[in-house]
């Protein structure tokens, strides 16, 4: 009589080792679990199977999506919810809401945000870049100076071909701070070979406190910054934010205070 309850539990850990053969680990796991779900519930094969495969669906979203975030080298974990438009009056929002949909990655169109320090020019870089990885694209974020540094160190080592394929394969790769720290020539070159061959591929956000009539002079080479403007504003939103700095409002707020505090007393 105890035939069936035998070869039940025989089938059970057939299963259950089928599921581990084929690496779907979240699953296996969870069967003891959906079976009992599924007698208690009364829940039809169909169901059932759903119910389990979910489980390892979810599991493989959420380790890819870890994996693309660890890839991506986000500075800091800043979304669009963080960004206080109120704050910032010299932001257009409608462009950034825009922007947020992700459409101009489908067209491989750019992103400019031009502005001086502290309007959270890589705020918005940053949370752009993060709603894209989390939307399943592969995304990088490099700061212009360092997006250098490397392809010097590659071209020494005898990897440029191999660092050029690097930034040409993320979907959406950020160049943030270009124009902080001045470029050597071979750094403005390897920009220009990066967006180059990125032209009409896929996507760049660029942010710079340089204002793009300044740029031939902020190249030092007339030359490499137009070919490099011709390239990112052919086809581009650029989102100039030209208000006060969100990093001094705290000390703003600090001077203003103090400065009353001196009235007061005098
Ligand atoms: P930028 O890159 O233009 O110099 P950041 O994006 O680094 O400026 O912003 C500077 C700091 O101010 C960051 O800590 C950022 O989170 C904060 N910040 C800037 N603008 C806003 C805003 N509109 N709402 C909330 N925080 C902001
Ligand atoms: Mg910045």
């Amino acid at each position: 009589m105890t035939q069936p309850a035998n070869s039940e539990a025989r089938r059970y850990q057939q299963l259950r080792a089928h599921l581990c053969y084929l690496k779907l680990n979240d699953a296996a796991e969870a069967l003891p679990r959906i079976l009992d779900e599924a007698r208690a519930e009364r829940l039809t094969l169909t169901a059932a199977l759903e119910r389990l495969l979910d489980i390892e669906v979810t599991a493989t979203e959420a380790r890819k999506l870890a994996s693309r975030m660890r890839f991506a080298c986000l500075p800091e974990p800043w979304t669009l919810a963080d960004f206080d438009f109120s704050a910032q009056p010299g932001v257009d929002e409608k462009l950034i809401r825009d922007l947020a949909t992700l459409r101009f990655l489908d067209d491989a169109s750019n992103v400019l945000l031009v502005g001086p320090p502290g309007v959270g020019k890589t705020m918005l870089a940053v949370a752009l870049a993060r709603a894209a990885a989390e939307a399943g694209h592969r995304v990088y974020f490099t700061t212009a100076a360092d997006l250098a540094a490397k392809c010097h160190k590659a071209a020494i080592e005898g990897r440029w071909t191999s660092i050029m394929r690097f930034f040409a394969g993320p979907r959406l790769l950020v160049i943030d701070e270009l124009g902080y720290l001045p470029l050597p020539a071979d750094g403005a070159s390897a920009l220009f070979q990066v967006i180059n061959q990125r032209y009409l591929r896929s996507s760049t956000i660029l942010t710079t406190n340089v204002g793009i009539a300044d740029w031939a002079s902020a190249f030092g080479d007339a030359t490499v910054a137009a070919a490099m403007l011709d390239r990112l504003l052919h086809r581009a939103a650029v989102a100039g934010i030209d208000g006060p700095s969100y990093r001094l409002r705290a000390h703003q707020t600090h001077a203003h205070t103090l400065r009353n505090g001196v009235n007061a007393h005098a």
